[in-house]
Formats: structure tokens, sequence, C-alpha cells
């Protein structure tokens, strides 16, 4: 992603990249360019400049870390990633408001975790290819409805911790896909016995198989970031004012 870099006076970071001194171009872009002149940019310089006199020290960046509230390809999005400086741990969070403004990036002192708040079933697709399955038999829309309410409740017994998740389909890193495990499965394919005639048996369980580990089977946890900040103490968020306070306690005495 680039070097890191953080002012550990003021808790301004700057991400290096190779970007940084890409000129910019201005001017009037009806003119075909005839006025278009190139802005020299210098962010890094600029910051440097900003915090001239202060400790600067490098971050290292947590890899696999990047988490996004939003698709990843969405240019408007908030997303977070940990960095390190060997001692304390930090959370990066980058956001802008618009598709045209700068990233800006922000430090928290602190770490981040993901939540799972909910397990969904694809209850549309699977409603879409069980009828495929399983067209002109009698009573089919009361059989599919039934199958996604066991498939339901399947999915809210999953332990996910436990589970299995699949690596590829999703580009949002707060969806996350898993297959059904082998004991929630056997449970579903005998329930399955019951819900379906048995001559329609055989059809679904050969649906089941084929759906499970990739298909419609797949069941999708919804993740959210909670970002939890340490508390600092004094000391640590102005040093120098907390030494004077105290010498100043300690002359009164
Ligand atoms: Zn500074």
């Amino acid at each position: 992603m680039g070097r890191l870099v953080r002012c550990v006076k003021c808790d301004a970071i700057f991400l290096k990249t190779p970007y940084d001194q890409v000129p910019e171009y201005g001017g009037d872009v009806p003119n075909q360019g005839r006025n278009v002149h190139a802005l020299e940019r210098d962010d890094y310089g600029d910051f440097l400049k900003n915090h001239h006199g202060h400790r600067l020290e490098d971050l290292t960046i947590v890899e696999d870390s990047l988490v996004g509230e939003r698709e990843y390809a969405e240019p408007v999005n908030v997303s977070y990633f940990k960095a390190t400086n060997g001692k304390e741990r930090f959370v990066i969070k980058r956001h802008r408001e618009r598709i045209d403004d700068p990233l800006r990036y922000e430090l928290i002192h602190g770490d981040y975790s993901l939540n799972c708040v909910a397990v969904d079933v694809q209850s549309r697709e699977i409603s879409q290819n069980l009828e495929r399955v399983l067209r002109g038999r009698p009573a089919l829309a009361q059989k599919i409805h039934a199958f996604i309410k066991l498939y339901q409740q399947v999915s809210r017994q999953v332990d996910l911790t436990r589970r299995k998740r699949v690596a590829e389909g999703s580009d949002h890193s707060l969806e996350v896909y898993y297959r059904i495990d082998e004991v929630s499965l056997v449970y579903l394919l005998r329930n399955c016995r019951t819900l379906f005639e048995p001559e329609e048996f055989p059809e679904v369980e050969a649906f089941i198989y084929r759906h499970k580990d990739d298909g419609v089977l797949l069941m999708k946890a919804t993740y959210e970031i909670q970002v939890k900040e340490r508390v600092r103490s004094a000391e640590e968020t102005s040093p120098a004012s907390f030494r004077l306070k105290k010498a100043s306690c300690g002359e009164k005495v």
C-alpha cells in the first residue's frame, strides 16, 4: 500500500505512495489543453513542512487487515486497516466525502474487531433453483417455503467460528459466505425426507449436493466493524503539560 508515516506529537499520519509527486493538471478543459498547466504536487513535502521538528515514525501496516463498510470497488467508502509501531497498535480510518475529494487518513489508538450481526440463507436464489428442479410438482410453493424455513433454522444453529469460510465469492469485506457443515447437512437431508414426497426426494438431495459447496446453499454472514479506542492516560496524550503540572504542584508543597 505504501509507507505509512506518523507524527508522534500531533498523531497525524501520511501514507506515502508513488502518486504523491504526480503533477495535477489544471486549467481550461474546453481549450483542448492550450491553457492546461501542470501543478507540481508534493503532498509529502507539505506534510514534512507542517510537522517540522516533530518526531516522526514509520508504522507497519498489518497484512490483510483492510475492511470497508461498503464494497471494495466503491469510491466513496469508509475503510479501516491496522498498523503498529512495534509497541502499540493503531487503527487507520480511511475515508472521503465525495468521489473527487482526496482520501483522508485518521489515526485511532486501539484496535477493531468484526462482529457477526446476521446469518442469512439465499432465499430468492434457493427458491428459483428449487422451482426449476421440481417444476410441475403439486404444492410446490408451499414445499419451497418450508425448505427455506428449514434451512434458515439450520443456519441459525451454525457456529460460524468453527465453520470454513468460502475464500472467493464476495467483494464486500463485511459479507462472508460459509458452507454448511456435515452435521447440519445430515439434519437437513433427514428433514427433507419428510418435507418432500418419496419420488421428489432424490432430486432435492441432488440439488443440495450440487449447491452446498459453492452454490445457492452457501450461508451469508454479515459483519459489523467495531472500533475500540484505547483510553490513554493524560501523560500519554500530552506528556509536556502533564510534567509541567506535576512540577508546579511540587513547588506548592
Ligand atoms: Zn506534528
